[in-house]
């Protein structure tokens, strides 16, 4: 098995790409376990923070590197929170802030308008300085409810509702989502483009 450096700390995330890599012959390895310290994201766009993020732990470790960029893009706002989805109402990682925000600000903004998706970009370089990295986008389209509906999910979930099946995303079992989201596309385009790697 080849190592490869998950460029998060997220045990979710790590035992999800575990399994999905697992197949292709690598063995992915958190990047705390090589004391790799949080990259700056400094990017503008999802690609560049994920390459970002890849890029630095390539140089920490050596390895080749994956890193998974991720949020939710509402049209009516021009694409915010976009990129920073995780701190929208200003501390990290308060999904009830979040929402709350998120649905203040689209209060005004009638049923048609409400479309929105989330992104999910995984960058895969096989050293630092790879001048072409393995890059896949996957989009998950749906609205932005008016109030939240389900329990199950993370951050935006429970106000995002897709449209074709009537559940928000914290209304699907996990399974299913993992299977239509943007991260569960992204995976299965990583996986076709790793055939070739
Ligand atoms: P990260 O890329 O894992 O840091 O995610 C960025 C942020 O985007 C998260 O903190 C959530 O607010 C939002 N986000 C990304 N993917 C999802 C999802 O599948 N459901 C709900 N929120 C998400």
């Amino acid at each position: 098995m080849k190592p490869l450096v998950l460029a998060s700390n997220n045990a979710g995330k790590l035992e999800e790409f575990r399994g999905l890599l697992a197949a292709s012959g690598f063995d992915v390895r958190a990047q705390a376990e090589f004391s790799v310290a949080d990259a700056d994201e400094t990017g503008l766009t999802f690609i560049e923070n994920a390459l970002l993020k890849a890029r630095h732990a390539c140089r920490a470790t050596g390895l080749p590197a994956l890193a998974d960029d991720s949020g939710i893009c509402v049209d009516a706002l021009d694409g915010a929170p976009g990129l920073y989805s995780a701190r929208y109402a200003g501390g990290h990682g308060n999904a009830e802030a979040n929402i709350d925000k998120l649905l203040r600000t689209l209060r005004d903004v009638p049923d048609a308008g409400r479309t929105a998706h989330f992104t999910c970009v995984l960058a895969l370089m096989r050293h630092a300085e790879d001048p072409q990295p393995i890059v896949v986008e996957g989009t998950w389209r749906g609205m932005i409810t008016r109030e939240r509906r389900g329990s199950g999910g993370h951050g935006y979930d429970p106000v995002f509702l897709d449209p074709a099946r009537g559940q928000t995303a914290a209304e699907m079992p996990l399974a299913e989502k993992n299977r239509i989201s943007h991260r569960g596309q992204a995976m299965v385009l990583l996986r076709e483009r790793l055939a070739s790697f």
